[in-house]
């Protein structure tokens, strides 16, 4: 099988909404976030940071690099890549994964990820987490990962979460729930109610209930 880690938010959030997604082939309608990602990534690729959102992004990349003492002109010191596909296998299955910003330094990287989606808290879902952990998880094949951050357009923050042994096994873990849950059943619909007022596709999963 193969999984984009995009599929492990999706999963963590909730294992009916992915079932419905990866084998019944529903369309999550997410907002126009492909549309807005590509629009970041060429205007971050040819450096052009005139919007309010590029603007952000360079700023908060500036502050992470000066963590480590290395200012964002001095591009010999980093590298960034932009939009880059990785994969990584397990037990016979593929993980894949396009990262939105990827910073190295030294023989570190930071995978970065932007949400254009309004945040509904002044913290972030534990579904985002861990899509963050996911990709720390695909780059660690390649790289020395222990920090990701999660850059959250619509608030102007950055939430830097941290990847270790232990965020690598709930991984393992988590990716061998999936693997089980696209080999069964449909699964019920969610005890969190309030999760499914924000899910866009409630009217259609609900409507399988009531066939
Ligand atoms: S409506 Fe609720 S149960 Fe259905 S997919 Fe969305 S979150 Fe899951």
């Amino acid at each position: 099988m193969r999984f984009n880690v995009s599929s492990i938010g999706d999963y963590y959030f909730c294992p009916r909404k992915f079932y419905l997604n990866k084998k019944m082939g529903f369309e999550l309608f997410e907002n126009s976030f492909e549309d807005n990602i590509s629009g970041l990534l060429d205007e971050l690729k040819s450096r052009d940071f005139s919007s309010p959102e590029s603007k952000f992004v360079l700023d908060a990349t500036k502050n992470i690099l000066s963590e480590f003492g290395i200012s964002f002109e001095d591009t010999s010191a980093f590298s960034m890549s932009f939009g880059r596909m990785f994969e990584r296998d397990f037990i016979g299955n593929v993980l894949s994964g396009r990262i939105d910003e990827l910073l190295v330094i030294g023989g570190r990287a930071f995978p970065i990820k932007f949400r254009f989606s309004k945040s509904t808290s002044e913290n972030i879902w534990q579904s985002d987490k861990m899509e963050m952990l996911g990709y720390a998880y695909l780059l660690s094949k390649n790289f020395v990962v222990d920090k990701t951050f999660l850059f959250l357009l619509d608030k102007r923050r950055v939430f830097p979460i941290n990847f270790n042994s232990i965020s690598e096994t709930q991984i393992e873990n988590l990716f061998l729930r999936m693997i089980k849950t696209m080999k069964g059943n449909l699964p019920r619909i969610h005890a969190n109610s309030r999760k499914c007022d924000s899910c866009s596709i409630k009217k259609e999963c609900y409507h399988l209930d009531n066939l």
